[in-house]
């Protein structure tokens, strides 16, 4: 087995240099366990943002898609497929019956989708799939014809919250980073307008999408870019705060932007949230977004990496937005 240790805490951006690949010998299962073999490693934004968190060395966090290869556990028979957060590592021994703490993401046992790929699971039928659906529905609440607003449009949490604001018949708006994948959102999956943040005038061009205003806004990216369509908001208007990409790899102290005078003008109700509050209705949002796509009302894109070897590479690789959709890494 091999495993990614994280030996110095981040700087600016993660560099192959903050890692050490460690082989690991790996013992006889004890009754109850099994051992996985990862087919997809996820590549996750929360990863920059976390491992400041984390006492060094540390085994480095993520989600993965993983095959039994060895089981004394009859639910997980050796072929089935498994996700869990076993981190950037090729081989796992776990017991799946071990109770998790309150909060933990369930291992699951990753059903046939075919003739969709299972790393769906590590995306849109996985954790960020739940992102998006229960931040959306539970924190926007969003109502039939109000403007949902959302940045990181194009990302795997960010396509998949305008789709689903579409199929409650919301007019969305969507911010990216490039006008491919600006086009993606509007030709592809729907979107009402799409803004390439990097080139536009943020507040004209909202407005010119937003005539009627913003009701919600999905935040994936914080910063100034929030501030402006936050002071572009109706009274009422929720926001579901999910990310601030924009200052995971700043190495400045992030300028201060005041949002108080809009939060309090417009009676806004501004809410953080974490995935894992919804760990006991997990399985609703994986069935309810499985379903969108088998109707075809749901659309999904992959960035695949491959090789074990490009783990940093592929965590980059979403820092930078060389993403469209759900970015993960194929290990062979
Ligand atoms: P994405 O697939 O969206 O990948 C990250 C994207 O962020 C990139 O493709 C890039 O797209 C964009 N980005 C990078 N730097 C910046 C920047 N400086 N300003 C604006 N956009 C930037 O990742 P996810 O969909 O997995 O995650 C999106 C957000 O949701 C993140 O903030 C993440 O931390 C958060 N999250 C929160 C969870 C929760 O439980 N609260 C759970 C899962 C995710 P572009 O080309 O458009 O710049």
């Amino acid at each position: 087995a091999q495993k990614y240790v994280l030996t110095k805490y981040f700087q600016g951006e993660p560099k192959e240099s903050d890692f050490k690949i460690v082989e690991e010998e790996l013992p006889e299962l004890k009754n109850g366990e099994i051992l996985t073999q990862a087919e997809y490693l996820s590549v996750d934004p929360y990863m920059r943002a976390y491992m400041i968190g984390y006492k060094l060395p540390t085994d480095m966090i993520g989600g993965q898609v993983a095959k039994v290869i060895d089981s004394r556990n009859d639910k997980y028979p050796v072929g089935s497929y498994v996700t869990d957060s076993y981190g950037w590592r090729t081989h796992t021994i776990c017991d799946p019956n071990k109770p998790r703490l309150p909060g933990v993401m369930p291992l699951t046992r990753v059903p046939d989708i075919s003739p969709h790929p299972i790393s769906l699971a590590l995306g849109v039928l996985g954790m960020p799939g739940n992102t998006a659906y229960f931040g959306l529905n539970e924190i926007c609440q969003p109502k039939a014809g109000e403007t949902v607003v959302i940045t990181g449009a194009a990302g795997a949490v960010g396509s998949h919250v305008g789709q689903i604001a579409k199929i409650l018949g919301c007019r969305v708006v969507g911010f990216a980073g490039s006008d491919e994948k600006c086009d993606y959102l509007i030709k592809e999956l729907g979107f009402d307008h799409a803004i390439n943040y990097k080139t536009a005038n943020i507040q004209a061009a909202l407005k010119a999408a937003a005539p009627n205003r913003v009701d919600c806004y999905f935040d994936n990216v914080g910063g100034e870019i929030s501030h402006t369509i936050m002071s572009y908001m109706n009274k009422y208007g929720r926001v579901a705060v999910c990310g601030s990409i924009s200052s995971y790899n700043d190495l400045k102290l992030p300028k201060v932007t005041i949002m108080q005078p809009a939060i309090v003008f417009k009676e806004l109700k501004v809410e953080g949230f974490l995935v894992n509050r919804w760990t006991h209705r997990w399985d609703e949002g994986i069935d309810m977004n499985l379903k969108w796509i088998q109707e075809g009302k749901l659309k999904y894109k992959e960035e695949v990496y491959h090789g074990f070897e490009n783990m940093v590479k592929a965590l980059n690789g979403i820092l930078r937005g060389e993403n469209t959709g759900k970015a993960v890494v194929k290990v062979n």
